[in-house]
């Protein structure tokens, strides 16, 4: 078995407001990811999937849990093992632009992460642009342009350029094609497939759009108000969804057909997200769920076991009939 390269258990951010008041933005969430895989979360807005990239980046506080990159736990590194471990573990962001210095040049910018770590001379950093351009699929000559000068899938290649320079095991994609348009999507997606293969990089990739996530990914993570509410293979979740929500966020997916054609009605989730301040008793999906009963009230949805299994967080989990995933599992290429 090929050991994880980033594995965390049973992680838990809050974030205190005053006294009494506290988020419970994450709660007990556990997961695997193995190099050269994709491991997609997916979520509403709110449902605490970025909070969970920024507690494994140091940028969220961890309350309790651990977070383990090639086995060691994080919270047992000496500094030094720490500042290797920023190389270690990238992100990229929604907003290409934001993350890009206007002032620097392309090259600039994908030579400034070399520089600033000191793992090459800035000569050396100069020297190896080229290269990383080539990868990212953008010409020398762009490497002389402003961000101010690229398409949004451009400055995308730029920053996931920037990240490749540290020579990162593990990628965190935070919504990192969610602003691009449709077509621009694909080739960034298909762009990250391709790193992939070449250099066994190993995603953690996050996103509202369980279209994209079925597409790009090898295991899934569904996750509603600091939970992970469902997790398995992608075939698993998307084929046979084992927790409503699930199941409600696969019907939302459009299809390239008239809806006079489509099989499953769309699943409307009535209301709005509960606030993390204050989660619903028992099981916390359950003033969304059509399948709600009495005592999903009164009874907390059984600790998730592991995230090898399709588990999912539902008293009920193996007596639904629930919909079938209308999303195909995609082959190489989206
Ligand atoms: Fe719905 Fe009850 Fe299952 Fe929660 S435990 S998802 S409320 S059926």
């Amino acid at each position: 078995m090929i050991d994880s390269i980033l594995s965390i258990d049973g992680l838990t951010v809050e974030f205190r407001l005053g006294r009494n008041r506290v988020v419970h933005a994450v709660n007990g969430v556990s997961l695997e990811l193995r190099p050269g895989s994709t491991l997609g979360v997916i979520g509403e807005s709110g449902s605490g999937k970025s909070t969970l990239a920024r507690a494994i980046m140091g940028l969220a506080p961890v309350t309790s849990g651990t977070i383990a990159v090639d086995g060691t736990p994080i919270a047992d590194m000496s500094r030094q093992a720490r500042r290797t471990l920023r190389r270690t573990v990238q992100m990229i962001f929604q907003d290409p632009t934001e993350a890009l210095d206007p002032r620097l040049t392309v090259a600039e910018s994908i030579a400034e992460p070399l520089i600033v770590n000191k793992i090459v001379s800035r000569r050396d950093a100069r020297r190896k642009v080229p290269e990383l351009l080539d990868r990212v699929g953008l010409s020398e000559r762009q490497g002389g342009q402003r961000p101010r000068d690229l398409s949004g899938g451009q400055k995308q290649r730029v920053n996931i350029a920037r990240a490749l320079a540290l020579e990162p095991k593990v990628l965190i994609c935070d919504e990192a094609v969610s602003a691009l348009d449709v077509s621009i999507q694909a080739d960034v997606l298909n762009l990250l497939m391709d790193l992939q293969e070449d250099t066994d990089i190993a995603y953690l990739f996050i996103s509202h759009d369980i279209g994209v996530v079925s597409r790009m990914c090898d295991e899934i993570g569904v996750m509603y108000l600091g939970e992970m509410v469902e997790s398995g293979t992608a075939q698993q979740v998307t084929e046979q969804p084992r927790h409503p929500y699930t199941e409600a966020l696969l019907s939302a997916e459009p299809m390239p057909v008239p809806s006079s054609m489509r099989v499953e009605r769309r699943i409307v989730l009535e209301g709005e997200l509960p606030s993390p301040l204050s989660p619903p008793s028992g099981c916390k999906f359950r003033t969304r769920c059509r399948y709600a009963a009495e005592s999903c009230k009164e009874v907390p949805t059984p600790s998730f076991a592991g995230p090898s299994a399709h588990m999912a967080l539902c008293h009920f989990a193996d007596e639904l009939n629930l919909t079938t995933g209308r999303v195909s599992i995609a082959s190489d290429r989206i």
